[in-house]
């Protein structure tokens, strides 16, 4: 998962510092020159991780000099504010500059494999999802099947897509474009421009003749987050040769170490504005340093997970849901829609990712399971068999029932009881939630839930 051994590597930095109460200087350069490791290992740049380890040092050692520098939660918040800062920053330009009379441009650049088409469509996607009225060009006449997959992914997302026959100069694809653009009164264009495997000088000279002729307002590298420091010296050459104005990051949802992520901007200057997280159309996310941070330092990502929840969730429901919960009610019913609305937030694992010290849990075994199996499926199927008394009333469950729920949903006793002892673990939890003991009730409180 993204940044998962590097945010593995410093969370064992900072328990290990933590143990040590009040700080020598020596203990931090000790832990520093470990960071730098861990960076170094995370196939960050070399000069970066070097340049990020003597300002966490330079601002510990002057927290030193005013009397303040005592734990090790201290050193990990300096370290926090140099992750945002090599990430991009706080102040947000992740931000698309989308004003002026529309339609807008959006030029994607990028190397063949990258995720370039990919990204032209979930950037489509996203955008109306702001209100925007997108349309694709098909502009890569280069890879074969750049042209149909655009046109594919335009229809099954009722984008429209503009294209021309084999043989078209893409410079001209492009320029037709904007008229039919006009014509259809969309309000942004997304150029998918031709990729090579490898840059040359012909790629280059196509990608500067359309920025050239159609003065595009951005011009966004699409990497792969995955090739590490090749992304970093891809980007740097795009950047001298046509001016970005952002980066796309792909693939960051594989085991990409992070380096890229890490290193891109400092290296090029340029921000990343976006970054892929998975195949489907709806896996792009803005791209937040303070956010992306938090989750390296496995503080999770509180703020994403309540955005995702905010987006998924039937607000009705959730009330309902909520005013049960304050009753220290809770049935196997709730449980099911619980389990649902969460599945409608995405794939279980992408979910829990999110969380503060879920890598400390991931590495169970028996989570691992649980996070890879479909085990909604079978839990529907058995609530389901159940009866409503049953599901309102789990506690009627004895021997027979089990046994006739089992059979009902193609499961066995053990997964039945295994089922009951879940939502009855669940059901305290909520007990001692809704009465504010316990230490889920401390959680809740801590991130203001
Ligand atoms: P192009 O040659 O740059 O246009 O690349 P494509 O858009 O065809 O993407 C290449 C491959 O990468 C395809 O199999 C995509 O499904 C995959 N891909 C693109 N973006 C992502 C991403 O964010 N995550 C994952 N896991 N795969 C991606």
């Amino acid at each position: 998962a993204m940044f998962e051994n590097l945010s593995k590597r410093l969370e064992g930095i900072f328990n290990n510092l933590g143990g040590q109460g009040t700080l020598t200087e020596e203990d931090v350069n000790a832990a520093l020159r470990e960071v730098r490791l861990a960076l170094i290992e995370a196939d960050v740049n070399l000069k970066v991780a070097r340049q990020f380890v003597d300002r966490v040092k330079e601002k510990a050692i002057g927290a030193n000099v005013t009397g303040n520098l005592s734990s090790s939660q201290q050193v990990l918040a300096i370290v926090n504010d140099e992750l945002v800062e090599v990430l991009g920053g706080e102040d947000g330009n992740n931000k698309l500059d989308l004003g002026g009379t529309p339609p807008q441009i959006i030029m994607l650049v990028g190397l063949q494999g990258s995720g370039k088409t990919t990204s032209a469509a979930k950037l489509a996607n996203y955008l109306r999802k702001q209100g925007q009225r997108p349309l694709l060009v098909a502009a890569d006449m280069y890879r074969p099947a750049a042209v149909n997959q655009l046109k594919a992914l335009g229809r099954q997302l009722t984008i429209p897509v503009y294209s021309e026959p084999a043989g078209a100069d893409p410079v001209d694809i492009c320029a037709n474009s904007l008229a039919y653009a006009r014509e259809q009164a969309c309000s942004v264009v997304i150029l998918d421009t031709a990729g090579r495997l490898n840059i040359d000088e012909r790629m280059m000279n196509e990608v500067i003749n359309i920025r050239h002729r159609l003065q595009p307002r951005e011009v966004l590298l699409v990497a792969d987050a995955m090739t590490g420091q090749e992304a970093v010296r891809v980007a740097d050459d795009f950047n001298r040769a046509v001016s970005l104005t952002g980066m796309i990051l792909t693939k960051m949802d594989g085991d990409a170490r992070g380096g890229a992520a890490l290193s891109i901007r400092t290296v090029t200057g340029v921000p990343v504005k976006f970054m892929g997280i998975g195949e489907k159309t709806d896996a792009l996310e803005p791209f937040y340093p303070d956010r992306l941070a938090s989750r390296i330092l496995g503080m999770g990502d509180v703020l994403s997970l309540i955005e995702r929840a905010q987006e998924s969730i039937d607000q009705e429901e959730a009330l309902k849901a909520q005013q049960k919960l304050q009753q220290g009610k809770f049935d196997l019913e709730d449980f099911l829609n619980a389990m649902r609305q969460l599945k409608r937030m995405g794939p279980l694992r992408n979910v829990m990712e999110m969380l503060p010290g879920f890598n400390k849990l991931a590495a169970m075994p028996e989570m691992e399971e649980a996070l890879e199996g479909d085990q909604l499926k079978y839990v529907e199927a058995m609530i389901l068999s159940m009866t409503h008394e049953e599901r309102r009333n789990p506690d009627v469950m004895n021997g027979s029932r089990r046994k006739r729920i089992a059979r009902g949903s193609g499961t066995t006793v053990q997964e039945v009881n295994q089922l009951l002892e879940q939502f009855n673990e669940m059901r305290t939890m909520i007990r001692q939630m809704s009465s504010g003991k316990g230490p889920w009730a401390q959680m809740a409180r801590q991130y203001g839930g």
